[in-house]
């Protein structure tokens, strides 16, 4: 059986086989999150002037070279216009933060270390060159790859984009994912089950997941576990950037999905990778589309997403591997686990002890894969490896973190 990363390889190399997601344009407001296109160059000194950084005098920093100078106030300089002329030689002028320094000042001293006096200022301590200035291009100059193509617009970044005079960015195009839930047993969210029926859940969860990625995604309405369905519900999925089929990928009579996929023209790369959850998970390439086979236990379907799908969609947008932070946390219990088997734990995080060390991991109240329970609320996956079957408690292993630790153990001393 496959090991979770080789597993991971083959798909990142057939995923990179095929070309990048193409570029599209929106409005800046829209670009928020989205992952640059182009490379964003800066095409003008940030800041475009000098300006004050503080409340306070504006001046020649030599002629305060010394405790106690006193300068008379030539005028005002507020934030918004240019000052309408230079300072004059031996004279300070009063400045607000962000206003334009006027032409002759080199430095501001800010206004609680200035004793006012009728038209004049006494500087009460020696005043240096530069400071409280922020210089013209000391941001970014121009001409300076401001934001590389591949940045993900995150809140500074569209600050950027708006102070560079951008009103559209080049973005990546968003990959579409098909979803399509198969088994007999499930309605679409919203019918009323029927005696022996579920509700489709999967699918609008692995969605809520495709977005977190950066993807779109469709969910198809379950597919029955016929092949005649099957191939039915296939012929609608096309279309798109990558297909998830969820369930129907074990080892049951009705378990049709690869055959389905096969009978559709998939290539199918491999099935069953040693993982748990999620081990029959499958994957191929159908046409131009990747296909990921996975699981329907619901564990097992957004754990074989997080650890093989979403890295997927991420090079499908440029961008690399999981995104994910994976840090070192302490095992609050011992484990055991089958050794040829790399566990995910689904865990909650929180250093229940004060003082510095790893955050506990504390696996949640199940760990079965048909349980959502085993999902919810869920910090981290704790990776027990393959190798191994005993994890003692108080070990450390390596976590990948979901999410910041939303409270149970809680992550700050009271
Ligand atoms: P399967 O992988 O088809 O053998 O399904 C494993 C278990 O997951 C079964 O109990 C199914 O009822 C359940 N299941 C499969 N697909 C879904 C789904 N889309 N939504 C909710 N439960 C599902
Ligand atoms: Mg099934």
């Amino acid at each position: 059986m496959l090991t979770p990363e080789t597993a991971l390889a083959r798909i990142l190399a057939a995923v990179s086989r095929r070309p990048p997601s193409a570029a599209e344009r929106v409005a800046l407001p829209e670009a928020a999150w989205r992952t640059l296109a182009e490379d964003l160059p800066t095409a003008e000194d940030v800041p475009p002037f000098a300006v004050a950084t503080m409340d306070g005098y504006a001046l020649r920093a030599v002629e305060a070279r010394s405790p106690g100078a006193r300068l008379p106030v030539a005028f005002e300089v507020f934030a918004g216009p240019v000052p309408k002329r230079g300072l004059p030689r031996g004279a300070c002028c009063r400045i607000f933060t962000g206003a334009v320094l006027p032409e002759g000042a080199d430095a501001v001293e800010q206004q609680e270390l200035v004793r006012r006096r009728g038209g004049a200022a006494r500087f009460e301590r020696a005043v240096t060159r530069g400071q409280f200035v922020r210089p013209r291009g000391s941001d970014l100059g121009a001409g300076e790859v401001a934001l590389p193509a591949g940045t993900v617009l995150d809140p500074p970044a569209v600050a950027l984009a708006a102070k560079l005079g951008r009103v559209s960015l080049r973005v990546r195009r968003r990959p579409r994912a098909v979803i399509l839930p198969t088994g007999d047993e499930l309605v679409a969210p919203g019918r009323r089950p029927r005696p022996g029926q579920i509700r489709e859940s999967n699918g609008l969860a692995l969605a809520a997941a495709v977005r977190e990625a950066g993807g779109e995604a469709r969910v198809l309405s379950p597919a029955r576990d016929r092949a005649e369905s099957l191939a039915r519900a296939l012929r609608t999925a096309r279309g798109g950037d990558l297909l998830l089929t969820v369930g129907g990928v074990s080892v049951g009579e009705r378990d049709l999905v690869r055959r389905a996929l096969a009978r559709a023209g998939a290539r199918l790369d491999f099935w069953r990778v040693a993982i748990r959850p999620g081990k029959p998970f499958t994957f191929g390439v159908w046409g131009r589309m990747p296909v990921f086979g996975l699981p329907g236990n619901p564990a097992s379907a957004l754990v074989t997403f997080e650890v093989f799908v979403r890295p997927a969609l991420r090079a499908m947008q440029g961008l690399e591997g999981d995104g994910r932070l994976h840090a070192w946390v302490r095992l609050d219990r011992d484990h055991e686990k089958p050794r040829d088997l790399t566990v995910f734990v689904r865990a909650r995080l929180g250093p229940r002890t004060r003082g510095p060390g790893l955050p506990w991991a504390e696996p949640l109240r199940t760990q079965k894969s048909g349980d959502l329970s085993s999902l919810l609320g869920a910090d981290a996956l704790v990776v027990l490896p393959a190798g191994r079957a005993r994890f003692r408690r108080g070990e450390a292993a390596l976590a990948r973190v979901l999410r910041a630790p939303s409270g149970g153990g809680g992550s700050h001393d009271p």
